[in-house]
């Protein structure tokens, strides 16, 4: 039995609803992912209990020689993974990494160049309603009309313009590949740092799927909850000369107690990153992706430049006079879980946006294959050609929910 439910019923019944909403719908989330049952297990156990402000063999708490060896092991292991020359593994979020990295070595008024939130960046990477938009001078880069690819030769041209101080890359809406050499030889060219906020691929990148941005980037931070499939927290990666800088910008400059047990579920992730099956996960979710992105285009969507090269892809709904709210509304209704998202260029409203964002790790996760997929897509399609009417939008989710008994969660 369980204790929850002997002790909180009202909370017991909603994780239990939720159990049943991530069994039986199709999770196209690109950020979510499910996380194995050792990792749950990690996040559940005793070292939630401790406290540990410091790093390994350098605390301010007694009895940490256990929560020692949890922390010294997810080091070394997203280390190895990326191969990096320092590691923290204690950011509670991705929010918290790029935190610590802009405060470590940017003052506030100072310059830096992002790609903007629109066209694929992230919050933190300057947004207005972010700290790094009120704290910074932000010029942003984006997406090329042309093919909707980072146009580098603008993004070259801006930073001789505005001279940053750092430049940053990465994001959580763009589908091909970051070319991180180039970032780096126009961040080299101006005497700007280059941070690369990898949150999205790091899973790609650790199995080898993706180009890896670490041996061209000053700092690299991730979250590991995304295409990693760890525990919900951040990490940050930098050359060794920026340790320590970064190590007491994390705690004590804007954190307190590290979260152990979400250390201990990162290593936990790390170690099963490590491990061949990895590899071919990361591959089956870009296959998934290319498959579903084709699909789709066969039924009319228009696909954000053209396809996809790493988990996700951006569908434009104009072509079918949707938008992005109507359209992922509908699909809840009918099982199948997205958010709307703005595409480059986007003439519709930030809450009506024209498009909808998809990912693959959830799914691939659950054992997906490409057969699977193009039912994936026909299922959304039938569901888009149904947007607002309840009773067809229902009868697809029951079918919906009896095709997700083929791909049992991992628990
Ligand atoms: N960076 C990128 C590129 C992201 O997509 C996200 C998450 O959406 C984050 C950072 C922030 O991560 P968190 O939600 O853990 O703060």
């Amino acid at each position: 039995g369980s204790r929850i439910a002997e002790n909180d019923p009202e909370i017991y019944a909603a994780i239990v609803d939720e159990e049943k909403r991530q069994r039986f719908n199709i999770e196209l989330i690109a950020s979510e992912n499910f996380a194995s049952p050792a990792v749950m297990e990690a996040q559940g156990s005793v070292l939630t209990n401790k406290y540990a402000e410091g790093y390994p063999g350098k605390r301010w708490y007694g009895g940490c020689e256990n929560v020692d060896v949890v922390e010294s092991l997810a080091i070394e292991r997203a280390k190895k993974l990326f191969g990096a020359e320092h590691a923290n593994v204690q950011p509670h979020s991705g929010s918290q990494a790029n935190t610590a990295v802009y405060f470590s070595v940017l003052k506030p008024g100072d310059k830096i160049l992002t790609m903007d939130l629109a066209h694929g960046g992230h919050l933190t990477h300057g947004h207005k309603a972010n700290f790094s938009g009120r704290f910074y001078d932000v010029t942003h880069y984006g997406v090329s009309e042309k093919d909707e690819r980072i146009d580098y030769d603008h993004l070259a041209e801006l930073a001789r313009e505005t001279k940053p101080a750092l430049i940053t890359c990465g994001a959580s809406a763009y589908s091909r590949i970051i070319d991180f050499e180039r970032m780096s030889a126009i961040a080299k060219e101006v005497g700007a740092y280059l941070f690369v906020d990898m949150a999205h691929i790091a899973g790609l990148v650790a199995a080898g799927v993706h180009p890896n941005p670490v041996p061209h980037a000053d700092f690299v931070t991730s979250t590991t909850h995304k295409s990693l499939r760890g525990p919900r927290g951040g990490i940050i990666l930098c050359k060794e000369e920026f340790a320590k800088k970064i190590d007491s910008q994390v705690f004590p400059g804007i954190q307190g107690g590290p979260l152990m047990h979400v250390i201990a579920a990162k290593a936990v992730c790390f170690g099963e990153a490590l491990k061949p099956e990895f590899k071919a996960y990361q591959q089956q979710v870009v296959t998934n992706i290319q498959t579903l992105a084709a699909r789709l285009t066969e039924h009319g969507y228009r696909i954000v430049s053209g396809g996809s090269d790493n988990h996700l892809m951006m569908v434009d709904l104009r072509p079918k006079n949707l938008n992005g709210s109507e359209a992922s509304t509908s699909l809840d209704e009918a099982g199948i879980t997205v958010n709307k998202n703005s595409i480059p260029f986007d003439t519709g409203t930030p809450m009506k946006p024209s498009g909808i964002r998809i990912g693959t790790p959830a799914v691939t996760t659950r054992g997906m294959k490409e057969d699977d997929i193009v039912k994936v897509a026909d299922f959304i399609d039938e569901a888009l050609k149904n947007v607002g009417n309840e009773q067809a939008l229902h009868a697809i989710r029951d079918r919906v929910h009896d095709f997700m008994r083929a791909f049992p969660m991992p628990m």
